[in-house]
């Protein structure tokens, strides 16, 4: 199956891509859907979690590994990837915060991160477009520069004096933020978990949370990806200096998963075209469009 329908994703660091959104992707790709993934640092700062990866890492490094990792991940999920090529910020840690390293993607002005991500938004031409809310999702910098770069790209990309030598102007149709971690969807699992005699790992992590901060009241869009939650944690698993196979990712048994929490969930946080909320597709309205609409909706940034 090949259709006309293409979503991009915009990521902070190798394995977000995995833990937000996974298997959304791998179900669109299925349906014949381009997917193009964008990560915007290699995830050099990053920790390395998981024990077992130590030796790699000190043989080759956590650049060179990362970038096997998401190499992998890529092949289980079936899509389409680039590197935006920005160095991670790091979490900066301690009181008061230590600055940001020098160079780099929390670090560097609008105008140095947005140009390459314009240029391959007018190149993929994606219609729908993921990527954080406004907070980061959780507030590491690098997250909280995604949503901004994206959000500024799109807005760049579409316009025809913007830097022409980029390509030729896109408008993306949809945008969404993704809202993987809500407090409702945890609740929801770890009440489950008890339930079923089993043990939650969740406990100490909704202690800490402020009951007001529910993102899952911004959600417009819930995808039903449960079929491909195995190629989710795949994908995952791919990331294995991230992710431990012990850990709290896999907490949760997957046909509870599967009933408990079907879904993917999305915040609409712009549309081009007339929607009803709530959604249950991010291409709801794009579907069954005539193939002259997408172009026409375009007016003169198309030309
Ligand atoms: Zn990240």
């Amino acid at each position: 199956m090949t259709s006309d329908l293409r979503l991009m994703a915009v990521h902070a660091h190798p394995d977000d891509e995995s833990s937000k959104g996974a298997a959304t992707t791998a179900m669109y790709r299925h349906q014949g859907i381009d997917v193009m993934v964008v990560t915007c640092t290699g995830g050099e700062r990053g920790d390395v979690l998981n024990p077992a990866a130590q030796r790699d890492v000190d043989l080759h490094g956590l650049h060179t590994v990362r970038m096997a990792e998401m190499a992998a991940a890529v092949q289980v999920l079936g899509v389409q990837h680039a590197w935006l090529g920005f160095e991670d910020s790091g979490f900066p840690e301690g009181d008061p915060r230590p600055p940001l390293p020098e160079g780099c993607f929390a670090a560097l002005p609008l105008e140095d991160t947005v140009p390459p991500l314009v240029e391959l938004l007018r190149r993929f031409r994606p219609q729908v477009v993921t990527t954080y809310d406004e907070f980061g999702g959780y507030p590491h910098p690098d997250h909280i520069r995604t949503h901004e770069t994206t959000m500024a790209a799109i807005d760049a990309a579409a316009d025809s004096d913007y830097r022409p030598e980029l390509g030729v102007p896109w408008k993306v149709l949809k945008v969404y933020y993704n809202h993987q971690f809500t407090r409702s969807r945890v609740i929801a699992l770890h009440e489950a978990l008890l339930q079923a005699g089993l043990e939650s790992p969740y406990d100490e992590w909704l202690d800490r949370w402020d009951e007001d901060r529910d993102m899952f009241a911004r959600v417009t869009t819930r995808v039903d990806a449960s079929d491909f939650f195995e190629e989710r944690d795949a994908a995952l698993l791919a990331h294995r200096t991230q992710i431990d196979p012990e850990g709290m990712w896999f907490a949760v048994p997957m046909d509870m998963q599967k009933r408990v929490w079907p879904t993917d969930d999305f915040e609409l946080a712009r549309s081009e075209i007339p929607v009803s909320l709530p959604e249950d597709d991010l291409f709801a309205g794009l579907r069954q469009q005539p193939a002259g609409l997408a172009a026409s909706l375009m007016g003169d940034a198309a030309r």
